[in-house]
């Protein structure tokens, strides 16, 4: 994880962050047949399927985002108690940015009674208890 956000996030970014590379690309290329006419069509030519490649790659980014998001799960952070989406095993909150775990042997802060939702019934609330994971 490179920004400290939570990965659904993170595969966002790097969608949108190929995208602008990929348009940026295209008008270079494109600037080069303006600067230098003929000769500049190959490197037009050249920035241009780089460029596609970029925008290609973003389009598998945000479809693959997608398809992991479908698996995500959802639940309350205990932090900040908004509802965020987690992938695999630990991640971190969408908002806050607190790491959170749903391995209990990961979890450092537990609270009090981690058995219990604090309800009473012991039965749990059928939600999925995120744990916060201090680094
Ligand atoms: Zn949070």
């Amino acid at each position: 994880m490179f920004f400290k956000s939570s990965k659904i996030n993170e595969f966002r970014l790097w969608g949108l962050l190929l995208t602008l590379i990929g348009m940026g690309l295209m008008i270079l290329g494109t600037a080069g047949i303006i600067l230098w006419g003929q000769s500049g069509k190959v490197f037009a030519a050249i920035f241009m399927v780089i460029g596609m490649i970029s925008m290609l790659g973003s389009v598998g980014i945000y479809f693959w985002a997608g398809m992991l998001s479908t698996s995500a799960v959802i639940l309350q952070c205990p932090e900040c108690h908004r509802t965020t989406k987690m992938l695999g095993k630990t991640d971190r909150c969408m908002f806050c940015k607190t790491i959170l775990t749903l391995d209990p042997a990961l979890a450092t802060d537990t609270g009090e009674d981690s058995t219990s939702d604090g309800d009473g019934d012991g039965r749990g609330t059928g939600q999925d208890d995120a744990l916060p994971l201090k680094s």
